[in-house]
């Protein structure tokens, strides 16, 4: 059944503008032409598109021979990125899929003149809807307005049978369900339940991707809560399932068990890059496996260490990069480190506040405050510093090296290290105002050197 709306497009942005002139210029070569899935879903939620994808009846070739710039991406599937004033616009020949049975690819992709086709086999009726932008009409073949128009996330079909085509589709539904802020289907809920277990067939890659987009969206909470109401956390990401029931001191964690810690972290997130969500969502996995109970109280020793490692190895299982899996093992290792802020030595804040890594660091020891007892004492401290080291000079190279030791006479050594991170905490501290200072200081260290010959050769 075809239903359809009246819906005025004005192009606006460059992109908008490329995808336009597309369109239009396929259908005065006598095709149908239309824009197609999540353009056309944010378009009428009146966000702006990231991208927009264009469906015609052309075949590949003839769009090739419309278009000045046109670049085959896959010509097997037919998708053909034309550019247009220096836009890439992605085109493709309306088809229709059949059976998928590695559950990832169609087995057949058959091209066809009929949109209704292309339509149905899209994933969700909030991604199968197509506009005519020169028309100025909005055509719905799979129920799609009306459920845009109520927020609710409905599979196209059967959902048994477009889960079981393809298990990409189950972590998408919970993306869209998350980031629109939508309700899911019960029906299509269900069955991705059903198909979780089959999660492992996605390529990691995949799995990354759509994790992150729930993560980084704007909801990472619902998301997170609904991967794990349809068993799929425990697939994807069975060291933060493992968190259920891992009781904390209820005098820091009013909140609850590491889980509900966990979840209050994703809540509370502001900026949500890929570093902060990932660290936060990491943050305490330890605690999955290094519980202890004494006199009744929980604890966890070492959490940060043993999570760190785990951290490491979620990312590198997932096929992160090298710089967010150490980002994020570096944020779980250190998160612990801020409760002791207030006692620390001006040299080792400064040092830490130095670091390419503090601000992430310095946002999840926020988040982890307020998901528990919402004390901020320590983050408002480190706040202050780091407004107090932005009036400082910028740090000079430090005052001594290894060259300075040499020229007093001590043997290059693991003494070297010992010496050259005193000097440096001088430094930081103010202790020395200049190189002059640093080495009429190295003169007298030296000589307690020299009183401890049995280490140092001198
Ligand atoms: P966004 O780009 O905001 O993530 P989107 O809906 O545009 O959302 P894309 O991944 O860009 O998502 O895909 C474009 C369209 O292609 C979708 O709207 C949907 O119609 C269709 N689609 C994408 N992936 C699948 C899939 N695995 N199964 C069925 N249809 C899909
Ligand atoms: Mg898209």
């Amino acid at each position: 059944m075809q239903n359809f709306l009246k819906f005025r497009f004005i192009p606006g942005t460059p992109m908008e503008k490329a995808a336009y002139a597309v369109v239009r210029r396929l259908q005065e070569a006598g095709h149908k032409a239309f824009f197609v899935g999540g353009a056309v879903r944010d378009l009428l939620l009146g966000r702006t598109p990231d991208d927009i994808d264009v469906t015609t009846s052309a075949l590949p070739d003839r769009i090739s021979a419309l278009f000045d710039k046109a670049i085959p991406l896959g010509a097997s599937f037919g998708i053909i990125t034309v550019i247009m004033d220096e836009i890439p616009v992605e085109v493709a020949t309306f088809r229709a899929e059949r059976g998928y049975s590695d559950g990832r690819h169609p087995d057949h992709v058959e091209y066809t003149d009929q949109e209704e086709l292309d339509v149905t086999r899209r994933d969700f009726t909030v991604n199968g809807l197509l506009l005519n932008p020169v028309a100025g009409m909005v055509y719905d073949y799979v129920g799609g307005l009306s459920d845009l128009k109520r927020g609710y996330l409905r599979a196209i079909g059967d959902p048994l049978v477009r889960f079981s085509e393809d298990q990409l589709r189950i972590l998408r539904f919970v993306r869209f369900t998350a980031s629109l802020g939508f309700e899911p289907d019960e029906a299509t809920a269900s069955a991705a339940k059903h198909f979780a277990d089959r999660i492992d067939s996605v390529a990691k890659e995949r799995v990354k991707n759509e994790l992150e987009k729930i993560l980084t969206g704007a909801d990472p909470e619902c998301g997170m809560r609904l991967l794990d109401q349809l068993d799929i956390m425990r697939e994807v990401l069975p060291g933060i399932f493992a968190l259920h029931g891992k009781e904390q001191p209820a005098k820091y964690h009013p909140e609850g068990d590491a889980f509900e810690h966990t979840m209050l972290l994703l809540r509370h997130a502001f900026w949500r890059t890929p570093q902060v969500m990932w660290s936060a969502l990491l943050h305490d996995i330890g605690k999955g496996v290094t519980q202890s109970w004494k006199d009744g109280v929980p604890h966890f020793y070492g959490h940060e260490a043993v999570g760190a490692a785990m951290a490491e190895d979620v990312m590198r299982d997932l096929r992160a990069s090298r710089e967010l899996m150490d980002c994020v093992s570096t944020t779980v290792r250190n998160h612990m480190r801020f409760s002791h802020v207030d006692e620390m030595k001006p040299a080792k804040w400064k040092r830490i506040i130095r670091e390419p890594n503090f601000p992430v660091e310095l946002e999840i020891h926020r988040l982890d405050c307020m998901a528990c007892h919402g004390l901020m004492e320590n983050y408002l401290l480190m706040l202050d510093r780091m407004i107090q080291l932005e009036r400082e000079p910028v740090p000079v190279a430090p005052f001594l090296t290894g060259q300075d030791l040499i020229g007093q006479g001590i043997v290059p050594g693991p003494v070297f290290k010992v010496i050259l991170g005193e000097a440096e905490d001088l430094q930081l501290e103010g202790i020395f105002r200049n190189r002059e200072d640093a080495l009429n200081w190295l003169s007298v260290r030296k000589m307690t050197i020299l009183k401890m010959k049995q280490h140092f050769r001198v």
